[in-house]
């Protein structure tokens, strides 16, 4: 419904899971206009993938922001990034006289990923939570970024795509779905054999295992033997040992990790 109103669209990634966490639909729904990914996350995800992702899109002649929208590190290049994106359009304006017209913006993206820390921190302002519906834009009112340039201030949110496995196991890595109907075990077998292969030492430094083992599951179970993740009778909690795992993936202490790369999409 508000496309129609906006000159370009601004779809916020997390920088971790940048194809995993984005709706394809975006592409029909916005029909033609220019496009802006903003790597959003970017203090949680591994710099040498952001990189490699942000060359990604930019071959694929998408303007690119890498951002960390909580501390407001990459936000304030968002206006001067919208008017390269837009610099045919505003020429063109600027060769009719209309210097003064204003450009707007629309900002997409999947719940979780920052849209609203990423509005105010742009805005220069404290709050705006959208309700985490597909489509609800509650007003629509437009937030004047500076002179030339204004937000829609609630963010369209769309849902994933689960299409593919791997989409929903690397969400649910993240923490963008309830923990209480996921399988924490399995997960975290995913998690430690792509830090296994991906991230190798990672998870020996952290929990002083060795890594030659041949099954994710003997990691878990050396990591639940050191952490002390054990059972009456002495049996391994592997729900406990997985969780842990997770949770210092989730809080940055395994590192900055990124959970898929261009090359293996
Ligand atoms: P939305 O649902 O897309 O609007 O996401 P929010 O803006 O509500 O952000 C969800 C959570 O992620 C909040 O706790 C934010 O503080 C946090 N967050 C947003 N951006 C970043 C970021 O770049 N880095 C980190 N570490 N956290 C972020």
């Amino acid at each position: 419904e508000q496309i129609k109103n906006v000159d370009a669209v601004c779809e916020i990634l997390d920088a971790r899971i940048p194809v995993s966490s984005r709706n394809p639909d975006v592409d029909e729904l916005t029909a033609g206009k220019p496009r802006m990914v903003v790597l959003n996350r970017v203090d949680q995800a591994d710099p040498e993938g952001t990189k490699r992702w942000a060359e990604h899109f930019r071959a694929k002649g998408y303007a690119v922001l890498e951002s960390d929208a909580k501390s407001g590190v990459g936000t304030a290049k968002f206006a001067g990034a919208v008017r390269e994106l837009l610099a045919d359009k505003l020429r063109a304006y600027a060769e009719k006289g209309m210097t003064g017209r204003v450009v707007r913006v629309m900002i997409l993206g999947i719940p979780n990923v920052g849209k609203s820390t990423f509005i105010n921190k742009v805005a220069g302002r404290k709050t705006a939570k959208t309700e985490d519906r597909p489509g609800v834009t509650r007003s629509k009112q437009w937030v004047p970024i500076d002179r030339n340039l204004e937000l829609l201030d609630t963010p369209g949110i769309l849902w994933p795509k689960f299409d593919d496995q791997m989409v929903g196991l690397r969400l649910a890595l993240i923490g963008s779905i309830k923990d209480e109907i996921l399988n924490i075990d399995e997960l975290s077998l995913e998690l430690i054999s792509y830090l296994k292969e991906n991230y190798a030492g990672t998870l020996a430094a952290r929990y002083e295992v060795e890594e030659t083992v041949e099954r994710p599951v003997e990691l878990l179970e050396a990591i639940a033997q050191k952490r002390g993740c054990v059972q009456r009778g002495n049996e391994i909690d592997y729900s406990k040992a997985a969780a842990l795992v997770i949770d210092d993936f989730r809080s940055g202490r395994l590192g900055r990790i990124t959970l898929e790369l261009p090359e293996a999409e």
